[in-house]
């Protein structure tokens, strides 16, 4: 594969060679394009919010490519009526008198800048028995271990 891509002229140059020595397992599958289904990509993205902590650590299959894309954005963050640093972001920490003193009025909120990471990850999976089993002679395949 190229780039990513399947090469369809190393394809066809092997449906030629499959045709001129006779091979109708290996010229099948070339007309029939099943290495199309022998490789399935898969992506997984993911926006996480940093939290101040910078760092960040992940385990991935080998030949997979993880890119990221930073950006800023804004949310809103919950402020205790009555000012408790505590409190900030977390309204199920307030109390009966954080009550008291918000009175009727509804939750205070104020926007704060916040980093956001939008995750990509790309991989290749290879279906190797598509690859191997279809192209393999019947009696290959029956005493297969
Ligand atoms: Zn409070």
């Amino acid at each position: 594969m190229a780039a990513g891509l399947h090469d369809h002229h190393l394809y066809l140059s092997l449906l030629e060679e499959a045709r001129y020595f006779q091979i109708p397992r290996l010229q099948s599958w070339l007309e029939g394009e099943r290495y199309l289904e022998a490789v399935t990509v898969s992506l997984k993205t993911m926006v996480r919010e940093m939290d101040g902590n910078l760092s960040a650590e992940t385990s991935t299959l080998a030949g997979t490519t993880i890119k990221c894309f930073p950006s800023w954005g804004t949310k809103k963050v919950y402020i205790c009526p009555r000012g408790t640093s505590g409190h900030r972001g977390r309204p199920d920490l307030c109390g009966r008198r954080c009550e008291q003193v918000r009175g009727d009025d509804s939750d205070p909120y104020e926007e704060e800048l916040c980093l956001r990471i939008f995750t990509v990850s790309k991989s290749k999976l290879q279906a190797r028995d598509l690859c191997s089993s279809s192209l393999r002679s019947p009696t290959e395949a029956r005493y297969k271990v």
